[in-house]
């Protein structure tokens, strides 16, 4: 074992060799403010609405002179599941909304696989606007973007956070990791049990991920499952998601 101070050193090393001298916390420096105690869907639902009306004219980085549309989020307000991704792509961009391109499709699918949908859970996104060409996210973009997924998590208070992909994992743990790693392992993000898997676009890449990510899937369901208390699905017979064609 380690002695704490020890083991900050490290940590800001290693945070320092993957994002230089600037400082990304997941948590906001200032006092963190408690979350909405014991409210209803409605109560979080309007907090959600003026939350995006308060930043939804972000202009705190560079991607405001290309964005097309600001992509907040979507679905439940009081979600016990939250998906996160990287960044609005192409689609999202025109659309207002996260994943309705070719991946999101694909998530839709999975979604109904794993018995839910889109609007029983919530979706959205590290940045909220999108990258040109659909690069990485950079990690003074993160840094100004962050505090809003923080904010809509404090608001919905999920259960269990979704990283789909190696960027959007990464970014939220602070790391330098492969997805294989991540994918293997339980996480806490702001307070809240998180896991790591593929992102739909890789599965439509890449069908060799397809059998893998399954699994993890249908692990994110039998944990989702557990954490709300419904009952465990019975039978091994749950099929993959339909038409996951690597041609869609
Ligand atoms: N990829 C993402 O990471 N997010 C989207 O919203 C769409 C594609």
């Amino acid at each position: 074992m380690f002695p704490p101070v020890d083991h900050a050193i490290r940590y800001l090393r290693r945070h320092q060799a993957l994002y230089g001298d600037q400082l990304i916390l997941d948590r906001p420096i200032s006092p963190a403010k408690p979350p909405p105690a014991q409210k209803g869907v409605d109560d979080r639902a309007k907090l959600l609405t003026a939350f995006e009306e308060e930043i939804r004219e972000c202009r705190k980085c560079a991607l405001e002179a290309t964005r097309t549309r600001f992509v907040f989020g979507v679905g439940n307000p009081a979600a016990d599941m939250v998906f996160v991704g990287e960044a609005p792509g192409y689609e999202e961009d025109r659309q207002g909304e996260p994943f309705v391109g070719k991946a999101g499709k694909l998530l839709d699918r999975i979604l109904a696989a794993i018995q839910l949908s889109r609007r029983e859970v919530y979706i959205c996104n590290i940045l909220k606007c999108r990258p040109p060409d659909n690069r990485d996210p950079l990690v003074s973009e993160v840094e100004q973007c962050l505090p809003h997924l923080q904010e809509q998590l404090r608001i919905i208070q999920p259960k269990l956070v979704v990283a789909l992909g190696r960027v959007a994992g990464k970014t939220l743990l602070g790391v330098e990791d492969s997805l294989k790693n991540m994918r293997r392992q339980v996480y806490e993000y702001a307070g809240v049990e998180m896991r790591v898997t593929y992102h739909p676009a890789a599965l439509l890449r890449n069908p060799a991920v397809k059998a893998p990510a399954w699994e993890d899937f249908q692990a994110i369901r039998d944990r989702y499952r557990e954490l709300t208390g419904l009952p465990p699905v019975k039978s091994q017979g749950a099929s993959q998601p339909a038409g996951e064609s690597t041609n869609s």
